[in-house]
């Protein structure tokens, strides 16, 4: 992709830049940008999906990352303090919405058992109950379509995370399940709050094993680093909240009953936005501190070079996805002499090899894209340009967990089968987007 300039350039030859002169070496296959002034440095310019309350939360993770990462800075502690009066009010005020959910649910079955003779009453109460039975608290579950990979089918792998859990002093996984995406995560569900480790292997396959290690002990970290949002009462009541500001905004009011509608639902709405808002907020502060701490341990399991390299490597989702983009597009030309079986059973070493090849000066562009404009592994990460520098700067620790070839090889055996499966789901979504 080129943009800028405009005037015809043959390759291989530099151009000059429009506003302060300086030589720009040009590469085809890539953004023609000034390092000197940051000239054309981000032509898509573009803005994170997502609706109006993940835009704030964003804005708001960015704006506490960018505070505790001057306080850090200054020789600050990443552990969360234990009791703060903001995270009582935030607990205060997550029982609050468990409440809520309650009273709608006795207030329902009242309207019900005491009203029964007039009719209407039970049918409203009907319409609460349900309601507070749609809104109720989730345990969070495992998603029907997981691919999971258990215990006994990947020994390495496991015995790798089990290293990892035992270096955090916390419980081993009890299931891990593989998915396509740039990014890891992990989660307890169920009411035994069983603990589920997702790889995704867009991310894992652009990772060397030491970096892997380094995203092994931050997503471990999330067990252990008093993150108040995945704290039960806390986590359940923000998922409920998100449920019922999803449930209470009105989707394309055609007539005159959905408009009807969306004005009941105003006031409930607006209710519902301001206290997510106000939970988020007092949540926010610690929940990034918590994402440091986190931070932390992965370079003390994998070593601060390590963890500031896989920061970096974040900001290379753009490249993952055009590279995953143009893998999909090229299996569903029939062409003569394209394989697309061939493309989707090497589909993720292309995509390490496609992120191998971007030139120092193109990592350089999208290092400084993503500060720029903030990048940040999700809506609830600090900038990620902000986690690799603290690692730069922090003392450099050594790694506790090594991961050597062999044993690297052994765990990417263990992933192949999920790896092929979901290299054929990709190739296919992708192809018909
Ligand atoms: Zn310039
Ligand atoms: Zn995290």
């Amino acid at each position: 992709m080129i943009k800028g300039g405009g005037a015809a350039v043959t390759a291989g030859a530099d151009q000059t830049c429009p506003d302060c002169g300086a030589a720009m070496p040009r590469d085809p296959r890539f953004v023609v940008w000034c390092d000197a002034c940051g000239w054309n440095l981000d032509p898509g310019g573009k803005d994170p999906a997502g609706g109006r309350l993940e835009a704030l939360e964003r804005a708001l993770s960015t704006r506490y990352g960018q505070q505790l990462y001057a306080e850090l800075s200054a020789g600050g502690d990443t552990r969360p303090p234990r009791r703060s009066a903001v995270s009582l009010a935030a607990f205060a005020l997550a029982c609050l919405v468990h409440a809520l959910t309650v009273a709608l649910l006795v207030a329902g079955l009242l309207l019900i058992v005491l009203g029964w003779e007039t009719g209407i009453q039970p049918a409203v109460g009907a319409v609460l109950v349900v309601l507070a039975v749609a809104l109720r608290p989730r345990p969070g579950r495992l998603g029907e379509d997981a691919l999971l990979l258990p215990r006994e089918q990947a020994p390495h792998l496991y015995g790798l995370l089990d290293r990892v859990a035992d270096e955090h002093g916390t419980r081993r996984v009890d299931v891990v399940v593989v998915s396509e995406e740039f990014n890891a995560c992990v989660f307890e569900y169920g009411y035994r709050r069983r603990r589920c480790l997702t790889i995704g292997l867009a991310l894992w396959t652009v990772l060397t094993p030491q970096q892997r290690v380094a995203l092994l002990g931050h997503e471990f970290g999330h067990y252990v680093n008093g993150d108040p949002r995945s704290g039960l009462v806390i986590g359940t009541a923000l998922d409920s909240l998100h449920h019922w500001v999803y449930f209470l905004t009105p989707h394309r009011p055609v007539g005159p009953i959905e408009t009807a509608a969306a004005a009941l639902m105003y006031v409930p709405r607006t209710l519902a936005v301001a206290m997510t808002v106000l939970l988020v907020r007092l949540t926010g502060r610690a929940s990034q501190r918590a994402e440091y701490h986190a931070d932390d341990l992965a370079a003390r399991t994998g070593s601060s070079e390590a963890a500031a390299a896989l920061f970096d490597r974040l900001a290379l989702d753009d490249t993952v996805e055009s590279s995953l983009r143009r893998q999909s597009a090229l299996a569903a030309t029939r062409r003569a002499g394209v394989d697309a079986k061939a493309i989707e059973e090497r589909l993720w070493t292309q995509i390490a090899q496609d992120v191998a090849a971007v030139p120092a000066r193109e990592r350089e562009r999208l290092r400084r894209v993503g500060e720029a404009r903030g990048h940040a592994e999700d809506c609830t990460h600090p900038p990620s340009h902000l986690r690799a520098r603290r690692m730069r700067e922090g003392e450099q620790l050594p790694a506790r967990i090594t991961l050597d070839t062999p044993a690297a090889e052994a765990i990417d055996a263990e992933l192949a089968p999920a790896a092929r499966r979901l290299a054929h789901t990709v190739v296919r979504e992708l192809a018909h987007q």
